[in-house]
């Protein structure tokens, strides 16, 4: 699932491709942009903030969102004919060519074209950003703090205290802090360890190709506990649980996914 680490590979490979260029065609594949066309239009830069992807134009820009599917692929114009896209056409949201590249927005959860001013409007609620240069680790704890009673594992998903951490990584953070993802934020007795060791996972992943939060990416499971309910923990043996966190909140806030994995043992 994209969470911030993906949101910022992304856009680092993005801007590589196009920063600097000029377009010479754009193909918006939802109702509400149908019309509008950047040719002609250079991109400055393409940036991530938090789960956000930025590709600023200057006076206009493109934000996206991945959602639980969305992706951003670029390929080659280098060779000359048409390219060989390595997802379903009609998964196409968002075309951008310029004359090296083709960039192609697939799936995308959340698609629009914004003025400056309405892309400050859609991500002032935003935390400090995890991988931005805003971090701020004691406006975080703060924010954390504000509301006292509501479980860490939800309040690690509410991007408005951090940006950047989704579903896989707010299971991994509780179980690396030995806490349990359903205790209220006022009972964790080292807030700061779990605000380090989100920063940590998601610096260590935003150029990885395959996440991994146990060590190695390449030998063995690449988590201690997204996606292993039933399954031995990789610590203690004990069985790992699968549960489901903060349904009321987080429908709230739209987010799909409220699966959550812990051991019953090693985290209390
Ligand atoms: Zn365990």
């Amino acid at each position: 699932m994209p969470e911030g680490d993906t949101v910022f590979r992304q856009a680092a490979v993005l801007h590589a491709a196009l920063a600097g260029r000029e377009l010479i065609s754009s193909d918006f594949r939802v109702p509400t942009y149908a019309t509008v066309d950047l040719s002609g239009r250079v991109v400055e830069r393409v940036i991530a903030r938090g789960k956000h992807l930025l590709m600023q134009f200057g006076d206009v820009s493109v934000q996206s969102h991945l959602k639980m599917e969305g992706t951003w692929h670029v390929y080659s114009r280098e060779s000359g004919g048409r390219v060989q896209w390595r997802r379903p056409a009609h998964t196409a949201r968002c075309v951008l060519r310029t004359a090296e590249h083709e960039a192609v927005g697939f799936s995308l959860g959340e698609l629009h074209v914004l003025s400056p001013a309405e892309e400050e409007d859609k991500l002032a609620h935003l935390g400090p950003d995890l991988l931005g240069p805003d971090w701020d680790a004691a406006e975080v704890a703060r924010r954390l703090l504000a509301a006292p009673q509501r479980s860490i594992g939800v309040a690690l998903l509410d991007q408005r205290n951090l940006a950047g951490v989704g579903n896989v990584f707010r299971s991994e953070i509780c179980f690396l802090a030995g806490i349990l993802p359903s205790r209220p934020v006022a009972e964790v007795p080292d807030l700061g360890r779990i605000i380090q060791l989100s920063e940590k996972l998601l610096q260590v992943n935003r150029l990885r190709t395959r996440r991994c939060t146990t060590g190695s990416p390449t030998a063995g499971p690449p988590y201690w506990v997204y996606g292993r309910g039933g399954k031995p923990c990789m610590r203690c043996g004990t069985r790992l649980r699968r549960g489901e966190l903060g349904e009321a909140e987080l429908r709230k806030a739209a987010v799909p996914d409220r699966v959550i994995y812990f051991c019953p043992s090693c985290q209390t």
